[in-house]
């Protein structure tokens, strides 16, 4: 059993854009594994630039109505982090100015709480950017003023990306906690019922699993398969998409590799499991995330670690975007879960 306590960040060097995540809490030794940076060295990708920013990620706020075991975001109904609307409108703006921003993604916490988010989906939609929402399913039936959300998203022609742990109830309820499974079944089917995974319909709706332990996911179109048919036998429920996504080792995950003592096996499957052509397509060199605050960050984990873009300028209220088109990413260790096996990303899968 490993005594591995708690992980903190124990330097953060802007001036060489590396960070190293990984001492112990008792400051007995330097956490042990190749660092990412040596990896991306070894692979000629470091330092990793950016290819440009199309992906423009919106965390709305930490506010959720679930708290699942995994959330990275260490998100629920206690959380008091809410975007502003004067933060949207600095987003807005940002969008206005830079068209090659296609495509708003926009999550929390469960966005959908933030008592602007229909607002702020109205007036993206006015600048005819695509919308995704990450929508965690059972925020629809969790009171009634929610219940209308799947017309809503339909009107509007929102993407929905949802969690669905798993297909069967135990293995979901263990993960996101009792009666999700049941009442995620039930917001699948108001979602198909307006017209989602509905062919020729253009609403589209994709799903995300995540390992329930200490693992990696398996072959992503396999999971597909087995979900779409499940779900259909069992519930008749459609979707587009199965995106299978890696956890990485950061706050409420993180806690729960300490506390098993899985942590260092898992960190070794990751590190083992290195993909060079993952590496060098992950999410953040194509995506800029906004912080509820309005501060910008690689990637919704670094915003979670707290790790600011590495530009001069930090914040939604002066968006730069050949700044931010030619920066050089952020790393730590936790990158190792976008770039294992066939890597992982929002949009689940990458090599
Ligand atoms: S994983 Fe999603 S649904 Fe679960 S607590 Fe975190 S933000 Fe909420
Ligand atoms: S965690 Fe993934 S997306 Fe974020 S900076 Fe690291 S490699 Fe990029």
């Amino acid at each position: 059993m490993s005594n591995l306590k708690t992980l903190k960040r124990q330097h953060h060097d802007l001036s060489d854009s590396t960070v190293q995540i990984g001492i112990l809490e008792d400051d007995q030794h330097l956490y042990h594994l190749v660092p990412f940076q040596q990896k991306l060295e070894e692979n000629n990708l470091f330092p990793l630039k950016t290819t440009g920013v199309e992906i423009f990620q919106v965390n709305v706020g930490k506010m959720c109505n679930q708290v699942c075991k995994h959330c990275h975001v260490d998100a629920g109904p206690d959380r008091k982090e809410i975007m502003t609307r004067d933060t949207m409108q600095h987003c807005l703006h940002a969008l206005m100015q830079n068209p090659t921003l296609r495509t708003v993604d926009l999550t929390g916490g469960a966005p959908e709480m933030n008592p602007d988010f229909r607002w702020f989906v109205e007036e993206i939609k006015k600048l005819k950017r695509n919308v995704i929402v990450r929508c965690n399913l059972t925020i629809i039936l969790a009171n009634k003023k929610y219940n209308d959300l799947p017309q809503f998203f339909a009107q509007h022609g929102v993407e929905v990306v949802s969690s669905l742990p798993f297909y069967t109830r135990d293995r979901t309820d263990r993960q996101r906690g009792d009666g999700v499974f049941e009442d995620s079944i039930k917001a699948l089917q108001m979602l198909n019922s307006v017209g989602y995974a509905k062919e020729g319909s253009g609403l589209v709706l994709n799903l995300v699993y995540n390992p329930a332990g200490a693992f990696l996911p398996p072959p992503q179109d396999v999971l597909e398969r087995e979900f779409k048919h499940a779900l259909n036998k069992d519930f008749g429920i459609h979707f587009n998409n199965l995106f299978a996504i890696t956890n990485l080792p950061i706050s409420r995950y993180l806690d729960y590799l300490l506390q098993s003592g899985n942590y260092e096996k898992y960190m070794e499957k990751l590190v083992v499991a290195f993909n060079p052509v993952a590496a060098s397509n992950v999410m953040c060199r194509n995506t800029i995330s906004i912080g509820w605050d309005g501060f910008l960050y690689d990637c919704d984990f670094n915003q979670m670690l707290e790790l600011k873009v590495n530009t001069a300028q930090k914040h939604i209220s002066h968006f730069n975007i050949h700044q931010l088109s030619n920066r050089t990413v952020i790393i730590g260790q936790h990158c190792y879960g976008c770039t294992a096996g066939a890597g992982s990303s929002c949009g689940g899968a990458i090599a």
